[in-house]
This record gives C-alpha cells, sequence and structure tokens, in this order.
C-alpha cells in the first residue's frame, strides 16, 4: 500500500504522486493528513482524496479550516493560507473532513498525523521524540506525518537505544523486526532540501519499506498560490523543498 501526507492543497503534486503509485501497481492509498492549508487547490486535492484514498486523517491545518483549531497558533503565513482557505473551500470538502479522525488504529500499523502520543501537534523529528512514541504506540509500527519530512526510527528490541535517519529517495528498509515510526515525507510541501514530491509504498506481507520521490511542475503550484493572493514565499518555498 502507500503512505502518503501533507497534500495541502497542491494539486499538481498530489496528481504526481498518485501516477506514481499507480505506475508501481499500489492499489491501496492511506492519507495522514493535512490535505489543505499552504496551497491554492484545496477543494481539488480534498475530491481526490476522497475518490481515491481508502483512508485519511485530519492534521492541525484542517483541524483550524474546520474551525476546530484556533488559527493564532499558526506562523502568519499559515494563518493566511488557512483564513484563505477557509473563505474559499466548499461545502462538500468541509463536510468530507470534518468526517476524518486524526489517528487510526484499526490497521496492522499504527497510523497519525502526527505522533503516537499527541496525533495533532507533536513533530517526530529527534530520537527521544521517536521513543516516546514507540512508548505510546499499541503496535509494533507507526506511521506519521506533519513534519514533511521523510525519515524513519527503529528500536531493535527491549532496552535498546532509538535510531533513526532521514530517507531520501530510494531508501529501502525492512520492517519486519523491532520498533518503527515512519513518515513517507510531504507530498504538497517537503522540507527535507528536495522539492519532488514524497511517498512511501510499504509492502505490508513482507514489510518492505520504499521511501519515493516524485517530480511534479512546481511552477503550476506557484502560480495557483500566486493567482490566489497567498504569500509568495508560500510559492517560493515550494523550489528548494523547504
Ligand atoms: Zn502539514
Amino acid at each position: 500500500m502507500a503512505l502518503l501526507s501533507d497534500v495541502h492543497g497542491n494539486l499538481p503534486a498530489f496528481e504526481a504522486v498518485l501516477e506514481d503509485i499507480s505506475e508501481a501497481g499500489v492499489d491501496a492509498r492511506w492519507c495522514l493528513g493535512d490535505l489543505v492549508g499552504y496551497g491554492a487547490q484545496p477543494d481539488e486535492c480534498v475530491a481526490l482524496a476522497a475518490e481515491v484514498c481508502e483512508l485519511c486523517l485530519t492534521g492541525n491545518h484542517d483541524l483550524v479550516v474546520l474551525g476546530r483549531i484556533d488559527v493564532n497558533t499558526f506562523s502568519p503565513a499559515a494563518a493566511e493560507a488557512a483564513t484563505w482557505t477557509r473563505e474559499n473551500i466548499n461545502d462538500d470538502s468541509i463536510a468530507y473532513l470534518a468526517a476524518l479522525p486524526s489517528e487510526d488504529l484499526d490497521h496492522e500499523i499504527g497510523l497519525y498525523h502526527a505522533s503516537p502520543r499527541d496525533p495533532v501537534w507533536e513533530y517526530v523529528l529527534s530520537a527521544v521524540q521517536a521513543e516516546a512514541g514507540m512508548d505510546a504506540m499499541t503496535g509494533r509500527v507507526g506511521a506519521v506525518g506533519h513534519s514533511h519530512v521523510a525519515l524513519w526510527f527503529r528500536r531493535s528490541g527491549e532496552g535498546e537505544l532509538v535510531s533513526g535517519d532521514t530517507a531520501p529517495d530510494g531508501t529501502e528498509l525492512d520492517l519486519s523486526e523491532g520498533d518503527w515510526i515512519v513518515n513517507p515525507g510531504g507530498v504538497g510541501q517537503p522540507r527535507d532540501g528536495d522539492p519532488r514530491a514524497a511517498w512511501l509504498l510499504l509492502e505490508l506481507d513482507s514489510w518492505r519499506a520504499t521511501w519515493r520521490r516524485v517530480e511534479y511542475p512546481v511552477e503550476e503550484a506557484a502560480r495557483a498560490i500566486e493567482a490566489a493572493g497567498l504569500p509568495v514565499m508560500l510559492a517560493e518555498r515550494l523550489y528548494v523543498g523547504q
């Protein structure tokens, strides 16, 4: 199956990832949240997710747009994009997002937008955060989004230290033993220096995980952001993957 996260209203990136997923012969798509916010095509992205994703979570940006989190918790550019999204999103998109959870524990792996101990807000970027997350997980393998950084953390056995690293394009790992937290990276606003859209191929029968990156027309997403009158830095950061 395919894990993807943080689409953030970036339709060209989402379409490129979905095409790559299809070409890889994968037919299950699980989305870890933040379909909207930052990007200028929220309705298109929500409609596409509703059509092709077997399950989807809500992230902090979705929850701000739904009015469940105060927009003042955001940085100025994120707040401006969230406010624009609230004013422009359609009722169908709101209804779809409103029905989603921020974690889903009913599958072979635990699914959380942000982290196992705080599915909405906590970034998992350090071994200390990953260890706390593993202790909070019910199962052995958890998937998170939120940081927009493709990475993995592993704990081999009882009392072992947690190790981890970023997961550039083509990283392949065997998750069949130990505790793991994996992040597919961001579809619509990667922040690990690689501007290509990210997703994670996870073969649940063999526990093989392969991190993938896909080129997409960044200028189309950037132009949409500029045409919407959103902060220019939200367009510029897409070119550098930050
Ligand atoms: Zn996000």
